[in-house]
């Protein structure tokens, strides 16, 4: 691989879209595809990428491809769909990396096709939500090949405060779900500690930065507190895909009390019509709203 990595990004979403705009603000060259055009060209308007016009156009010039789609079955849409990744013959020696949260099943069974067709694979999936994505903070997590991680491990460091490799493919995957398991219960357990305070008498506004200040405050009520107390629930990581995340935890064998509680609220703020809200909507649904 050239010393500045050539990079195919497959994704234009609420993390694609500022994890591209490092790469390229770091002197990468950037080719993107993404299914609904539109964010591709908006994108263009405000860096320096080329737009390629389906996955597979990226085969010819990139060293590696990102995807940082919605969830398994977008990925392998990448692989087996229309003008997939394998339609044509890779230009040079590539690797594949997948940054999206999917499933350790899926990741084996898309490295076991590259490796058929002699692509490198990786899983790196990141915890981190929009802002740590434009800040490039995001929490790396890699699966596969040492060598080959060591080889991509320059655009990891633009896009992220650490990267940090696990293993065999999948065990990135492992690593993701558990993050976001934990994740989910701390946020089904920061609605629940607002539920009761509103109902005993005090208001969000008094009783977050109480919390913030405690040994329970983090990273995540932080992140929440503006987003609570002002009624706003724009998806920076929707409740949809965490549910998706929890019930992969789910298929691989998670089975604890906690996390099954969670699983069934987020199934149920889903059916309600909370999905593509932030997932700290969490709490509305538990409101009643
Ligand atoms: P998002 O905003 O919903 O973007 C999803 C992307 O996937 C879009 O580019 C979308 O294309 C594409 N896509 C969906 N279905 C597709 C299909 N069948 N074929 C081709 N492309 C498809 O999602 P996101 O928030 O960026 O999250 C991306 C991944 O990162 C997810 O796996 C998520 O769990 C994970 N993640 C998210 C966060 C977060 O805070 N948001 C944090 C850590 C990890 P269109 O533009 O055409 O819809």
């Amino acid at each position: 691989m050239s010393e500045k990595l050539n990079i195919g990004w497959i994704g234009l979403g609420n993390m694609g879209t500022p994890m591209v705009k490092n790469l390229v603000k770091a002197g990468f060259d950037v080719t993107v595809y993404n299914r609904s055009a539109d964010k591709s060209a908006a994108l263009r308007k405000e860096v320096n990428i080329k737009i390629a016009p389906s996955p597979a156009a990226l085969l010819a010039t990139s060293d590696v491809i990102f995807t940082m789609l919605s969830d398994d079955h977008a990925v392998k849409q990448v692989y087996e769909g229309e003008n997939n990744v394998f339609s044509e013959k890779p230009g040079k020696e590539l690797t594949m990396v997948d940054m999206s949260t999917v499933s350790p099943e899926t990741t084996l069974y898309l490295a076991g096709l590259c490796a058929e067709k002699g692509i490198s694979y990786l899983d790196a999936p990141v915890a981190g939500s929009v802002k740590p994505a434009e800040e490039a903070q995001l929490v790396i997590m890699v699966g596969g090949d040492e060598q080959v991680y060591a080889k991509v491990k320059p655009a990891f460091d633009v896009l992220g405060k650490m990267s940090v490799y696990l293993g065999e493919n999948g065990k990135a995957n492992v690593a993701k779900l558990s993050v976001n398991l934990m994740l989910g219960v701390v946020a089904q357990g920061l609605a629940e500690a607002v539920i009761f305070a509103r109902k005993n008498g005090l208001t969000a506004e008094q009783l977050l930065p109480l919390i913030n200040a405690s040994a329970v405050g983090g990273g995540l009520t932080r992140m929440k507190t503006e987003n609570i107390i002002n009624n706003d629930y724009k998806p920076a990581f929707a409740l949809k895909l965490l549910e998706k995340d929890i019930r992969l935890a789910t298929e691989n064998g998670m089975d604890t009390p906690v996390g099954q509680s969670l699983y069934t609220t987020l199934q149920a703020a889903n059916a309600k019509g909370h999905g593509d809200e932030d997932m700290i909507s969490v709490l509305k649904y538990l409101s009643g709203e």
